[in-house]
């Protein structure tokens, strides 16, 4: 196979029930519970090991009232990934959600925008309903990581490895980016939090954190022109994507799921 062909994992981690009315921006008709799941994802290649994401641990789960169904270490361990072995982190954005466990990979480098550290580290951050999504302990562990000639910055699109490349959408944090993966079924995308939902990119709803609602819109294209179909995007926090994906390996179903098959649909 060459050598710019990966395999793409959903390791899930954790899942939130709220209502659905919370998931979208001048909510929602339906007065009902639904429940969001929380992802780091996995691309896997000659060119070694990427986990885009770190996800969040208990003592984060318990500050914002969130529940860990396994921990992220374990999931990738049920993949046979050691974290200590890990050789690129992609960090989409510094979300509480996305940027905790900043002590789990002790031998990774970290991928993140420019627009994405200046702005979680600038003066968006004196604004209350901006800083929110954000963890005080995190960001200060990526500026240490700066520090330790461990960050990579990327400006809009950049490639890490063959088959590998980031690509910059804004909108829900101001630098976020997502990451396009060539598979043996074509460009599957991890949208991350370009797209929470499925529903977003299909009914041009946005969730209800963002820093530009008109990125946000216009990433939606954005991602669908990079992805070679509706069915090869990933968003971010739906939990359908365990349902539709097959899990990676048997007696993984609902917790690790294989991308770089077609889904069913
Ligand atoms: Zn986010
Ligand atoms: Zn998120």
């Amino acid at each position: 196979m060459s050598d710019d062909i990966h395999e793409v994992f959903a390791v899930r981690y954790a899942s939130h029930a709220r209502m659905r009315s919370e998931n979208y921006v001048f909510g929602d008709p339906h007065d009902e519970m639904t429940s969001i799941a929380y992802y780091v994802w996995v691309i896997k290649g000659a060119h070694g090991t990427f986990v885009v994401d770190t996800g969040f641990d208990e003592k984060a789960a318990r500050e914002r009232g969130r529940k860990i169904i396994k921990p992220v270490g374990d999931g990738l361990k049920a993949l046979g990934i050691e974290p200590d072995h890990v050789d690129h982190v992609i960090a989409t954005h510094m979300h509480w959600d996305h940027a905790g466990n900043y002590d789990l990979f002790p031998n990774a480098r970290y991928h993140i925008q420019d627009t994405e550290m200046a702005y979680a580290t600038g003066r968006c951050m004196c604004h209350e309903m901006l800083r929110k999504p954000f963890s005080e302990d995190d960001v200060h562990a990526m500026v240490k990581k700066v520090f330790a000639y461990r960050c990579e910055f990327h400006d809009g699109t950049d490639e890490l490895a063959p088959g590998i490349t980031v690509h910059k959408i804004g909108g829900h944090s101001k630098g976020l980016q997502s990451v396009r993966v060539k598979t043996r079924r074509g460009y599957v995308v991890v949208a991350s939090d370009g797209c929470h939902l499925y529903s977003h990119m299909d009914e041009g709803r946005v969730f209800p954190i963002t820093y530009s609602v008109g990125d946000t819109l216009e990433g939606y294209r954005t991602i669908l022109k990079l992805a070679s179909s509706r069915h090869h995007f990933v968003p971010g926090h739906d939990p359908e994507v365990m349902n539709i994906y097959p899990a990676a390996k048997p007696g993984l179903e609902g917790w690790v799921a294989r991308l770089d098959v077609e889904p069913k649909v």
